[in-house]
């Protein structure tokens, strides 16, 4: 059995899937540090619990030892691989890697490139060491299945010492995600080789240009607070602002990223909330700056599908809309790819409304390119390369 951990600040969630690649359990321990809560859906059956996890450590104590209690394993050597997600592999971290003490030494050293993500991956990875001692963990990064864009599109423009010496460049992100929707679609168009533009679009969103199979392009940069609108997230602004605003409401440049961060996107320019669906609700009722945030929100989409089209010399053999809103909101699928005036991409609205398993062809006979909605699982893909790596 592989276990997929996805580590937060304050939270451990994870999934179990057997040699055949099923999932088998998932659970979520949260509220670590504060109090606790341990849960785990495995079957049909469900186990919820109230603990007090004072650290990472005794979160991943209960995990290990509640999943022996529950006979989802028999014993510890039943787990032959703990896959982690990790946001940031910084410039060397380029692919999956067996974890060893040079690994976590890297990873310690590309900490301040996502100092709460990564912080939380190794405070995790050391609490599963300590309950596994003699189990193999493999790193997957969000960053990695971008490491083939070339320079012209990660270079920032400005000097030689950022990148250097500070390795500013675009990293982007929900690499994981990207490279399951490749895969993906190879098996779907049976072709070995594949041109898209992926559209990752939930509360986090990014577009990924996947050229020959490889990332070439993507929204995300430096930080994933780049590109394309977000629930919270504004998405690229002129830097400037952040000096300005900074001067203006007399406080830090930090503390007004933070803000860009956390109180911008669809939950800024709303007012009413990060969450997609009570954004069209609003929008719905006539609710001004509720159609004024969707408005931008999917502009910014069909601005990037066509820039993406351009990059691969109109090759494209589909585009894709995944994750919470890209797989669910036919509504968001129609209205940006509407709003793609030059490249003749149509939308099925009978086919775009329908309910689908794993993925659903969403164009009309006359578009340009096939356009599908594909449901993602960074989980499977996670297991699917620890898998790899500890064979
Ligand atoms: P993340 O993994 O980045 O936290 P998700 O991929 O889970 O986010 O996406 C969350 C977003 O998906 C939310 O904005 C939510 O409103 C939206 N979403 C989920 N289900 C639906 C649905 N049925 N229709 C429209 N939007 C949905």
């Amino acid at each position: 059995m592989i276990l997929v951990v996805n580590p937060g600040s304050s939270s451990i969630k994870f999934k179990i899937f057997n040699v055949k690649d099923q999932e088998i359990a998932q659970g979520l321990a949260e509220r670590i540090g504060v109090d606790g809560v341990l849960t785990i859906k495995y079957g049909e059956k469900k186990f919820e619990e109230k603990y007090n996890f004072k650290n990472h450590t005794l979160a991943a104590k209960e995990i290990i030892n509640n999943l022996l209690n529950l006979k989802i394993i028999t014993k510890l050597d039943d787990i032959l691989g703990v896959g982690y997600r990790i946001v940031h592999g910084g410039k060397k971290l380029d692919r999956p890697i067996l974890i060893d003490d040079n690994v976590l030494k890297e990873m310690n050293a590309c900490i301040d490139l996502a100092p709460l993500h990564n912080k939380a991956a190794m405070v995790t990875i050391e609490a599963f060491r300590n309950v596994l001692p003699k189990t193999k963990f493999v790193g997957c990064f969000d960053t990695s299945f971008h490491a083939t864009i070339p320079q012209v599109n990660h270079f920032y423009p400005i000097n030689w010492e950022y990148y250097e010496k500070y390795d500013v460049k675009r990293y982007g992100f929900h690499g994981i995600s990207f490279e399951f929707i490749t895969e993906k679609m190879k098996s779907i168009l049976k072709k070995d080789n594949v041109n898209l533009i992926i559209c990752h679009i939930g509360n986090g969103a990014s577009c990924c240009c996947v050229k020959d199979n490889k990332s070439f392009d993507t929204t995300m940069g430096f930080t994933p607070l780049a590109g394309l609108m977000m629930g919270t997230r504004s998405g690229d602004v002129d830097p400037s602002i952040i000096s300005y605003m900074a001067g203006k409401k007399n406080t830090t440049a930090h503390e007004i990223v933070d803000e860009l961060n956390k109180k911008s996107g669809l939950l800024g320019v709303s007012s009413v909330s990060s969450d997609f669906r009570d954004v069209t609700q609003s929008l719905e009722k006539g609710d001004k700056k509720a159609k004024l945030a969707f408005d931008i929100y999917k502009k910014r989409i069909s601005d990037i599908i066509v820039n993406y089209a351009n990059q691969l010399d109109g090759k494209v053999d589909a585009v894709i809309f995944t994750a919470g809103v890209g797989e669910n909101s036919y509504l968001l699928r129609e209205e940006a790819i509407k709003n793609v005036k030059i490249i003749g991409l149509e939308i099925d609205s009978n086919e775009n409304k329908k309910s689908y398993d794993d993925f659903t062809k969403i164009s009309s006979a006359k578009s340009a390119y096939p356009i599908y909605a594909v449901r993602t699982d960074e989980e499977l893909m996670i297991c699917s390369s620890t898998k790899k790596i500890i064979k």
